[in-house]
């Protein structure tokens, strides 16, 4: 049976395992086909690549994209892409050139509310500054005792109307996937069931996506409820998408999901991987 696992992350981005024992992990778990898909770096996947193969996984190359459509963040996946492109590759770099400057911000806003120094603190989490996300501050905020756990960093600190928030431009819809097809790969919306778009939104955001060339999209990750796969597999049918499956593994001890745990895709959809291997 195939065990796919297409979303996960590396400590290139805001995972804490390198690429490699990722793979590890992934393929003790019974994946035999994976890939890594750090947030908007394609800089672990030389080493995923290596590591997948030594071990005899299926290797997918991936990427995850942030981008803003009207106001929201969204992340778009990249999958069999050809990580040199250059493209891909500046569209990358300057997307990273903004987390740092989102960082220094976040900083200062919570230093205003009374927690200093949160700067060097999130980057004691980093391998690479202009990877810097919003995970890291909050691993740091649990290990300076300011709050118990990430998830409630987030909700008291790191999202709209608290006081570590920053608004933040990322690519748009058009670039993600335009660097994604020029690098030969296939776009897929990540994790649809997370975004706070009303129905008439979400239909937009899906034909303009389709309109674009995106072909897939999460039914079944770890960020999806049970309900959730039935509901995106309907979606995946609508539009004519293809399914993808994966984790969002970041952490043994943080994620909910782990590498390859997931069900299989519910029947009658077209798997994203369906000519691959
Ligand atoms: P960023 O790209 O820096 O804005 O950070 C987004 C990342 O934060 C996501 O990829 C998740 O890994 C993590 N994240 C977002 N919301 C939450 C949440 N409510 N609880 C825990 N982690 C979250
Ligand atoms: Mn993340
Ligand atoms: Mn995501
Ligand atoms: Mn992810």
């Amino acid at each position: 049976m195939l065990n796919i696992d297409l979303h996960s992350h590396s400590n290139f981005s805001d995972g804490v395992l390198t690429p490699k024992l990722v793979a590890t992990r992934a393929q003790k778990n019974g994946v035999n086909a994976w890939a890594l898909t750090d947030h908007d770096t394609v800089h672990g996947l030389s080493s995923a690549r290596a590591a997948a193969l030594d071990l005899g996984m299926d290797y997918v190359s991936g990427v995850e994209i942030s981008i803003t459509w009207a106001t929201q963040t969204i992340h778009i996946v990249g999958l069999q892409i050809d990580e040199t492109e250059t493209t891909l590759v500046q569209g990358l770099a300057d997307t990273r050139a903004g987390r740092l400057l989102r960082a220094r911000e976040m900083a200062t806003q919570l230093a205003a509310v009374g927690i200093p120094d949160t700067l060097n603190g999130a980057l004691q989490y980093v391998s690479n500054p202009e990877s810097i996300s919003r995970t890291h501050f909050a691993r740091h905020l649990v290990a300076s005792g300011i709050c118990t756990d990430i998830s409630s960093v987030f909700r008291n600190y790191l999202v709209k109307g608290k006081p570590g928030y920053v608004l933040h431009r990322w690519a748009t819809l058009q670039n993600a996937i335009t660097w994604i097809r020029n690098a030969g790969g296939i776009a897929v919306v990540a994790h649809p069931g997370r975004y706070k778009l009303d129905a008439i939104a979400f239909n937009t955001f899906l034909s303009e996506f389709k309109e674009l060339g995106g072909s897939g999209i999460e039914v079944v990750t770890g960020s999806h409820t049970v309900d959730q796969y039935q509901q995106y597999a309907k979606v995946a049918q609508h539009y004519g998408f293809l399914a993808s499956r994966g984790s969002d593994f970041h952490s043994p001890s943080e994620s909910r999901v782990d590498l390859g745990a997931l069900p299989p895709l519910p029947e009658n959809l077209t798997p994203v991987w369906h000519d691959w291997f």
